[in-house]
């Protein structure tokens, strides 16, 4: 017997860090006190909405991860004009993150790939059809995307809800619940499943989501830390970011 078949590996999921520092700390420390894990997969949305676009990409690029792009990361680097962006004040946090990325942190999020495929996974931020502006909040929208990825299960963020959904052996797409009380148990079937939003979590609860993946129990738990909301609304006044994001922070939508 080989060792190495059996080498259980651990990954952190990580969805919409969306420049929310607190989130972020807390959420690496929380990753801490649960074991190691051999890598971080970050499903894009790094940056846009909150106060520390840099320092969030600092503190990322200090741990051993992969991540795809998002649109709000997209936007930021000036790739595409944030006047597209349908909420004005998601524009409006854009731009603001825009004056104060540096060249490196641009070159950063310039850099990352739309969609990553790694082990039995493919990561993409919105949908594998549309890697970066579909939201797969149906079963209907997630039954077409299970034809546009090779791999058995994807890895998806973007609506910022934790989700799951499988294509069972008839060719039904069911949906399952997640949360930290239910695991996803990564069986034969395909699925596709969000791990929630680290920095700006919208399913009613206000605490930092994410998720670990692990090899050898082939499941894929929630966990949901608690941080500091009040010295991120802070900062974001501070900086004159839009009110309502500032107040969704604490609702949790
Ligand atoms: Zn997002």
């Amino acid at each position: 017997m080989l060792w190495y078949d059996n080498a259980v590996m651990k990954y952190a999921l990580l969805a919409d860090i969306h420049s929310n520092l607190e989130a972020l700390t807390a959420v690496l420390e929380d990753i801490d006190r649960n074991g190691s894990i051999d890598e971080i997969w970050v499903l894009g949305d790094i940056v846009g909405y909150g106060p520390d676009p840099r320092e969030c990409i600092k503190l990322l690029r200090s741990h051993k991860h992969i991540a795809v792009s998002g649109n709000h990361d997209v936007f930021c680097t000036g790739k595409m004009d944030a006047r597209y962006l349908l909420n004005p004040e998601a524009a409006t946090a854009c731009r603001w993150t825009s004056r104060v990325l540096s060249p490196e942190d641009m070159e950063y999020l310039n850099a990352l790939p739309e969609v990553i495929e790694r082990d039995d996974f493919t990561l993409a931020h919105g949908s594998p059809r549309d890697p970066l502006w579909e939201y797969i909040m149906t079963q209907n929208i997630a039954l077409i995307n299970f034809d546009y990825f090779r791999t058995r299960y994807c890895l998806v963020g973007h609506s910022h809800i934790p989700m799951v959904f499988k294509l069972d052996e008839n060719g039904n797409c069911i949906s399952l619940p997640l949360s930290e009380s239910i695991g996803a148990v990564l069986g034969k079937d395909k699925m596709i499943i969000n791990p929630g939003g680290v920095g700006q979590p919208r399913d009613g609860d206000p605490r930092a989501g994410y998720a670990i993946y692990n090899s050898e129990a082939r499941m894929i738990r929630m966990h949901r830390v608690a941080y500091d909301i009040k010295l991120t609304q802070q900062k974001m006044v501070k900086q004159n970011l839009p009110v309502r994001l500032i107040s969704r922070l604490e609702k949790g939508l």
